[in-house]
């Protein structure tokens, strides 16, 4: 998975936390993914427990308990539709988080009213039942502090509106009402504040952490890359050549197909750095390297840095005709490049290669270790016979 956006380090997002417009789709699927069992879970039970108070209605104000439980039998089937529809079909996480608080302006408005048309003694004392609302509107939510935040100026307005309204000439129940019912406000308020800050940052440290796993799982590969780089041809180290040999060695007992290996060594090359110094040796290795790997057609092989003047490669060839091309090829281009040495014994005047190498179902070859032996005698052997050549094992 792609690390999203850097949010940057310890970004204060304000009092809600805001979170970066570029992270913000990052943000949706953070909250379909760990909040909306939570939401369709709280908007099911508000729902329910909407309904369940038919019962109470019946007991406390039984003149309206009949039409009461029509309305909220129609407003629950209108409540479960609009929950399995947004929970269904929509993405959008501010839909799920507000829907409850939105229902709850409804039946708020509903619930009151009813209760206007009651003639219960009872109705009173009924009205601090509303505290329910405002407590669903705001413990439901986990997104949008500023959204619960609107529907409870909403619902307290409806609330304290009608409780005025149900009160007449009695400032004192109001007043008496209001000294509860604010409380359970600022309340329930604080707590839908806290818990949607706390989605929020957990989120921006899941970021931070996602981005610190891809910094380090880069560093990582760059880290690798360096242990089994060699730091002047650029081509694989021995380590890398080791580890690939028996990778190679352990394929082949597996699935029957036979891979080549070749050693390659400079003639002469004390000479070369003796009359043109180290850095001309230098020079002459990376362009030997760079040859040999451009002349390998890509996934044909490999080249490696055995140590000092010396080069490794592993090759996916299957028949010794095939390898003995590749082998001459490979010499025929280091000679190509035609780097100027006048100081070998042999006549020649530029560097040149001498190569051992062998099939991996090569009689005599039964490890890995066989295989690496095997070459270097060949290699010696090519040495004995006179240089810019290559001995490759019968097949
Ligand atoms: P032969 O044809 O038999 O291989 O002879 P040679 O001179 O190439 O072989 P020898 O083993 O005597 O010398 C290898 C030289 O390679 C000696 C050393 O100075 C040189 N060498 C090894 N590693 C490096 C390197 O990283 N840079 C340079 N400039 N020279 C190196
Ligand atoms: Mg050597
Ligand atoms: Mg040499």
């Amino acid at each position: 998975m792609n690390a999203p956006e850097d949010p940057g380090p310890h970004r204060s997002g304000g009092w809600t936390q805001a979170i970066p417009t570029g992270l913000q789709p990052a943000f949706e699927d953070y909250v379909r993914k760990h909040c909306r069992s939570f939401l369709l879970a709280i908007n099911l039970i508000a729902a329910f427990a909407y309904f369940s108070y038919v019962i109470a209605d019946a007991l406390v104000v039984p003149d309206i308990a009949m039409t009461s439980l029509w309305v909220r039998s129609i407003l629950i089937v209108i409540g479960l539709g609009n929950i399995f529809l947004v929970f269904r079909y929509s993405r959008s996480v501010l839909l799920m988080d507000q829907l409850m608080p939105i229902h709850d302006i409804i039946s708020t408005v509903t619930w009151f009213e009813l209760l206007k048309h009651s003639q219960s003694p009872d109705v009173p004392t009924y009205l601090y039942a509303s505290m329910i609302f405002i407590v669903l509107c705001n413990l439901g939510v986990r997104v949008s502090f500023k959204g619960a935040l609107a529907c409870s100026l909403a619902i307290s307005a409806v609330i304290l509106g009608n409780v005025w309204a149900l009160h007449p000439g009695d400032p004192k129940g109001v007043m008496v009402f209001a000294l509860v019912y604010l409380p359970v406000l600022w309340f329930s308020l604080f707590i839908s504040w806290t818990n949607t800050l706390s989605v929020r940052r957990a989120f921006l440290s899941d970021v931070e952490v996602r981005c610190q796993q891809a910094e380090l799982f880069e560093l990582n590969q760059r880290l690798q890359e360096l242990a089994s780089t060699d730091g002047l041809t650029r081509v694989g180290n021995r380590r890398a050549f080791d580890a690939q040999l028996l990778s190679n060695w352990s394929r082949t007992q597996q699935n029957g197909r036979a891979f080549a290996l070749l050693l390659a060594d400079i003639d002469f090359f004390k000479a070369y750095n003796d009359h043109y110094g180290h850095q001309a040796g230098d020079m002459c290795l990376k362009q030997v390297a760079y040859s040999m790997v451009h002349t390998l057609r890509h996934g044909q092989g490999k080249a490696f840095r055995y140590g000092g003047e010396e080069f490794a490669v592993l090759l996916q060839v299957s028949t010794l005709e095939e390898l003995r091309h590749i082998v001459e090829r490979l010499i025929g281009q280091v000679a190509a490049l035609n780097i100027e040495h006048r100081h070998r014994p042999d006549g020649l005047d530029h560097v040149t290669i001498s190569v051992g190498a062998s099939l991996s179902r090569s009689a005599e070859v039964r490890s890995a270790q066989d295989l690496l032996a095997c070459c270097d005698r060949l290699l010696y052997q090519a040495k004995q016979q006179g240089r810019n050549q290559v001995c490759l094992a019968p097949g």
